[in-house]
């Protein structure tokens, strides 16, 4: 079935698409020739910068089809603009749908949504349509306002609440200010969008772990890109993000450009199904992460996705293993005593890549021991760690006048 939808968006590509009909014509491709997904693994990679650059030369549909603009988060690099049609806000409301459905939402549930509908923002907007093919109940709070979060909950007796789970924490901080009793409302669940609330081995990341002791809710994580307008969710095992086949085909490839084994780390290329405007074939998303072909307890046998480990570009490679900062930035998340931290990659004169952490004076030698033997067990390499003073460390991480703080900082 998948392969069906898979030919069909081939042939659309190369009839609509003014991107992909240069790159098949560059490239002698004929479309008719590509059978099986064994031909489909040497179609060319479409990368993030090819998006950038030929943006305009992606619209697969007449201008005045396009409904909804939308750009991407930037979050490395500039914004890319998006745009979608009719059919491909049908596809985004199916594919939240299914979503929500994985996590378990019903009709008769209410669901608040902190994430923002406006913006030029697409999740927002995803949520909303895929709740109102649901027929759930809907609450648009939008993002930030603490006390209009809490306000709506009262009001509202939401079940679900959709939220960037840092948002959800500072939310917590203001309800303990406020002596708000969080813990006797009607929120059940959490869906988490935009950063990952658990480690590969599926347990709750320091963030999750940190919202699960505050409120002993149930927490989901999703995964999902403007780009790839789709997202990725977790049913109530909590062991993978399920993929929705007949939406996109999802690839994950090693170093070579070569398909990984199951378990294994590699970069998430995703080919988009059923969609008009903007489709994308082959997309590098820059994330790196593994995949289980494995049926799961709930039932269902899709594939699924282990959370994001890092971005490829901030791979850094120590005495053979690759490593990512999210799994440094894990193990000194794990120490209430360092506050404040950072982490440099550098490449020294011989072309390899070097790893300073930098934590603030006032920590014991002991516990220095204790850190650096984490980083031995869980990253399976020894880091150099330097003591330098706070202030140092806080000029570190807000360079040039940069208004977030910068805990990576690479010079590579
Ligand atoms: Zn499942």
């Amino acid at each position: 079935m998948q392969w069906l939808q898979l030919e069909k968006q081939l042939r659309y590509l190369e009839r609509h698409s003014p991107y992909y009909q240069k790159v098949f014509k560059n490239n002698r491709i004929d479309i008719l020739k590509i059978s099986s997904y064994g031909d489909f693994k040497h179609l060319p990679i479409t990368t993030k910068e090819d998006l950038q650059q030929y943006n305009k030369d992606f619209i697969s549909v007449p201008q005045e089809d396009i409904i909804d603009y939308v750009t991407t988060s930037g979050t490395l690099g500039e914004p890319v603009s998006l745009a979608l049609n009719d059919e491909d806000l049908q596809r985004l409301a199916t594919n939240e749908y299914e979503s929500f459905k994985l996590a378990g939402v019903k009709k008769e549930d209410v669901v608040l949504i902190t994430t923002t509908l406006d913006r030029r923002f697409m999740a927002g907007l995803a949520y909303f349509l895929g709740l109102r093919k649901l027929g759930a109940g809907i609450v648009r709070s939008g993002s930030g306002l603490p006390q209009l979060q809490w306000d709506s909950i009262e009001r509202f007796k939401p079940k679900y609440i959709i939220c960037v789970p840092s948002f959800l924490l500072k939310i917590l901080e203001y309800a303990t200010e406020n002596k708000i009793e969080y813990k006797k409302t009607s929120i059940k669940a959490v869906i988490c969008i935009g950063e990952p609330v658990r480690t590969s081995a599926y347990e709750l990341n320091s963030l999750g772990q940190r919202i699960k002791e505050l409120w002993d809710i149930e927490i989901f994580s999703t995964y999902a890109s403007t780009e790839m307008a789709t997202a990725f969710t977790e049913c109530e095992v909590h062991k993978g993000n399920h993929c929705q086949p007949m939406l996109i085909y999802p690839e994950i490839l090693d170093e070579n450009g070569m398909h990984t084994a199951p378990g294994e780390v590699g970069e998430l290329v995703v080919t988009t199904l059923q969609s008009q405007t903007m489709p994308i074939l082959r997309f590098a998303t820059g994330d790196m992460l593994s995949y289980t072909e494995e049926p799961c307890d709930c039932g269902r046998n899709t594939m699924r996705l282990s959370p994001v480990v890092g971005r490829k570009k901030q791979m850094i490679k120590l005495k053979g293993t690759s490593i990512y900062p999210q799994s440094i930035l894990e193990v000194l998340n794990q120490f209430p005593d360092i506050e404040n931290f950072v982490i440099e990659a550098t490449r020294d004169n011989l072309g390899l890549d070097q790893i300073t952490v930098k934590v603030p004076a006032g920590l014991s030698l002991e516990n220095i021991d204790v850190l650096q033997n984490q980083f031995k067990s869980k990253l399976a390499v020894s880091l150099n760690i330097q003591i330098v003073t706070k202030e140092e460390i806080e000029m570190l991480q807000f360079p040039d006048g940069s208004r977030k703080p910068q805990v990576f900082r690479d010079f590579r």
